[in-house]
């Protein structure tokens, strides 16, 4: 249920002055510390070690993920880090290097641990042949052959780049769940995106899932593209909805031109909607999608209320990693390919970012490791706080003091007594035993994150807005 607001608060100030008067630039939280804090020392940050210590006695299950870069065309919008190809023999080649990354992984890991989640993404995983898919999978199941009887098995989907024979091999390797990148339905928006995509060919691509069993399709929406009106963004809800999607993630265009300069095309053209407009086209968005009996999860993903992610919302039990909002918490992940990031409990590793640095590395039978990060015992409190924040919208005191080890009011009493002008304007309230962030307070979820984050220090070019 919708946390509701105290009357005064929002009477006081609309949201969109919230918006005008909180909003800064900060991480996502996807981690903690953010990949932005990440460090080049990787010999003395022990992050190649990180592995076989992660082996130790009542170590978590393992998830996988797997960066395939490739993509035709360029989307101009896109934050991901792509190679643009129409070369298809890239996919073989890039594969050969993958596999002397996962054997180099695979022979410091303990391969008994069960994998409970798998994830391709990129890119575009379907750039891949469906040939070269069944090869991954071989190569999936070969060095890492304890996969749990429930691993969710997803697949990043572009419908433009999809055949069936994609989806049956994708099947046939063990893929369960497809999340397809649809952003917006309207023709002149997509003309302004690079990025044409017929509603048909979205028909097409749920078509062939649903005929192939696949048992869960969410469907990825941008807000804040250009062109985009709150009215347009509405008709997208509703073409998105005809689909009969499991989930949506309904994301904040993140405008970050100094870091991908393709997007400084929608600053000259001048066609980019204002904070008011983007605020209007999430809260449509919103209302749209719960009256369509969809669940809000976290920040910015919908689900239906028997879904799983509904359900560990429901039971304080979700989780938040590099893709996203996750029912798998505990697991460390081992991620494979350029730019992707691995995390232990105590420490996060990131790929390099370029195909031939990562390419020279692996020739040389070195891990590809650009970066990363060991946590200290205070990063880890701080992980699990903001992670129940961005998971659960609220702080059960009690339940940290438990988790944490220590009596949080007074460990945490400075960051909770400088709540206090978001109590006072209602993004948060206090409730019995915690605090909750309010309907009105959730586009500004980061924000009351970032109060818990003694490492953030307002970086303009280092993140994208809050809204
Ligand atoms: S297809 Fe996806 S990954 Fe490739 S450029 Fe477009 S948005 Fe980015």
């Amino acid at each position: 249920m919708p946390i509701k607001s105290s009357p005064s608060s929002t009477e006081a100030a609309g949201p969109l002055d919230l918006i005008r008067k909180y909003s800064i630039s900060g991480p996502r939280y996807t981690s903690y510390p953010p990949a932005t804090k990440f460090a080049a020392e990787i010999g003395s940050l022990g992050l190649e070690e990180a592995i076989t210590s992660d082996n130790a006695p009542g170590a978590g299950p393992i998830s996988l993920y797997f960066h395939l870069p490739f993509c035709e065309t360029r989307c101009w919008f896109c934050g991901c880090h792509t190679v643009i190809t129409l070369r298809r023999d890239a996919a073989c080649e890039y594969l050969d290097d993958l596999e002397r990354e996962m054997r180099l992984t695979a022979a410091r890991m303990d391969r008994n641990r069960p994998v409970t989640q798998i994830h391709l993404g990129g890119g575009t995983p379907t750039f891949f042949p469906p040939a070269d898919l069944r090869r991954l999978g071989g190569l999936i199941r070969e060095l890492f052959p304890q996969r749990s009887p429930d691993c969710e098995f997803s697949v990043e989907i572009d419908p433009r780049r999809l055949t069936e024979e994609h989806v049956v091999a994708l099947r046939e390797i063990g893929a369960n769940r497809a999340s397809l990148g649809v952003q917006d339905t309207n023709p002149r928006v997509q003309l302004a995106i690079h990025r044409i995509q017929p509603q048909a060919v979205n028909q097409q691509a749920f078509a062939w899932l649903r005929a192939n069993g696949f048992a869960s399709i969410n469907v990825d929406l941008i807000y804040g593209l250009p062109l985009q009106t709150v009215e347009s963004f509405g008709r997208t809800i509703d073409d998105v909805l005809t689909l009969r999607p499991d989930r949506l993630s309904v994301f904040s265009y993140a405008h970050v031109p100094w870091i991908k300069p393709t997007q400084k095309i929608f600053d000259d053209r001048e066609q980019l909607p204002d904070a008011e407009a983007k605020l209007g086209m999430f809260a449509a968005a919103h209302r749209q999608l719960t009256a369509a009996g969809f669940i809000d999860i976290g920040l910015d993903h919908f689900a239906r209320p028997d879904d799983s992610l509904a359900l560990a919302q429901r039971a304080g039990t979700l989780h938040r990693n590099f893709q996203g909002y996750s029912t798998q918490a505990g697991a460390s992940l081992y991620s494979f390919g350029i730019s992707s990031i691995s995390s232990t409990p105590e420490t996060y590793r990131q790929n390099l970012k370029t195909l031939p640095e990562w390419r020279a590395a692996l020739a040389e039978g070195r891990l590809p490791v650009e970066r990363g990060l060991r946590l200290t015992a205070e990063d880890q409190r701080r992980r699990a706080i903001i992670m129940r924040l961005m998971c659960d919208r609220r702080l059960d005191f009690a339940r940290l003091s438990r988790e944490l080890g220590v009596d949080f009011a007074s460990t945490y009493a400075k960051e909770l007594a400088g709540l206090t002008d978001l109590l006072t304007d209602g993004i948060v309230v206090r409730t019995e035993g915690g605090i909750a962030v309010t309907e009105v307070g959730i586009p500004l979820l980061r924000v009351v994150a970032m109060r818990f984050d003694p490492l953030f220090t307002e970086a303009p070019r280092q993140h994208a807005a809050a809204i």
